[in-house]
């Protein structure tokens, strides 16, 4: 489903991804751990296109994402093939984004409506479905700025899925939020990853969530993969000591 080949990222001369290569399968739940400036979170960005690769390439469902380096010009066929490309993939941010001048529902159903062409009633009740899942059917009508941070991340998280993306990326998602509120948020990725057959990349230093919930976690420092392994052993028995470090550091 996505597969990183040899790609660099640079801010000036700060190598911030050096070679990076790996992949992940259709349907797999990986959780990427390290320290802070690792370059976890621009491996999400890049994917979004919110950032050009200087070197390597990106695919993702077999499709090129990164033959546009930095620099390029794009041509009118390649934005077309960026615009499909970026509607296989949601991603949920740290901070929830939601749009604050509409209700629940209208954030949902926006871009459905506007860049899939869903029909108004079909993308309510997709809508609506969603908000069963997330545990939010009663706060449809509600604006963001009525909903606590928890809901409002789950709002976010229903809007991403209401493109039905392939692929789905959580930035921190419960970084933002109060401890208390940050269980609600986990049992709904929880079902998600249980429920659906999406292929989900996950940003986390919430480390039992990582443990009980991914199929693979990916341990990060400068750039590189430095362990990649089932939960089991990468938290029981992790092979490098700079891992061993950061989980004792964490947990
Ligand atoms: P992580 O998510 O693991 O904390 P990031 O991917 O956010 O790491 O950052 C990796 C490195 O890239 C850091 O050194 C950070 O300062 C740098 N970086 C990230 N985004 C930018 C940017 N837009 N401009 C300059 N440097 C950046």
């Amino acid at each position: 489903m996505i597969r990183f080949s040899g790609v660099v990222k640079r801010f000036g001369d700060n190598v911030v991804l050096d070679h990076l290569d790996f992949t992940v399968a259709p349907g797999e739940f990986v959780s990427l751990i390290g320290p802070s400036g690792s370059g976890k979170t621009t491996i999400l960005r890049l994917l979004m296109t919110l950032e050009k690769v200087d070197g390597g390439t990106i695919e993702v469902c077999g499709d090129y994402l990164s033959h546009v380096r930095k620099g390029d010009r794009l041509g009118r066929a390649d934005e077309k093939h960026l615009r499909a490309m970026r509607r296989r993939i949601g991603m949920v941010f740290q901070q929830f984004n939601l749009f604050p001048n509409m209700n629940v529902l209208r954030n949902i159903t926006e871009a459905p409506v506007r860049s899939l062409g869903l029909a108004a009633d079909e993308a309510e009740a997709r809508a609506l479905d969603l908000l069963d899942m997330v545990g939010l059917s009663d706060k449809a009508q509600a604006h963001p700025a009525q909903l606590s941070g928890g809901q409002q991340q789950r709002v976010a998280i229903a809007r991403a899925l209401a493109m039905r993306p392939d692929v789905l990326l959580l930035d921190e998602v419960t970084s933002a939020l109060d401890p208390e509120l940050v269980a609600d948020v986990l049992r709904v990725l929880r079902d998600i990853a249980t429920s659906t057959d999406i292929t989900i990349l996950c940003v986390t230093h919430e480390m039992q969530f990582a443990q009980d919930v991914s199929d693979r976690v990916m341990m990060f420092d400068h750039g590189r993969v430095l362990e990649d392994a089932v939960p089991e052993k990468l938290f029981s028995e992790p092979g490098h000591e700079r891992t061993r470090r950061f989980l004792r550091a964490v947990i």
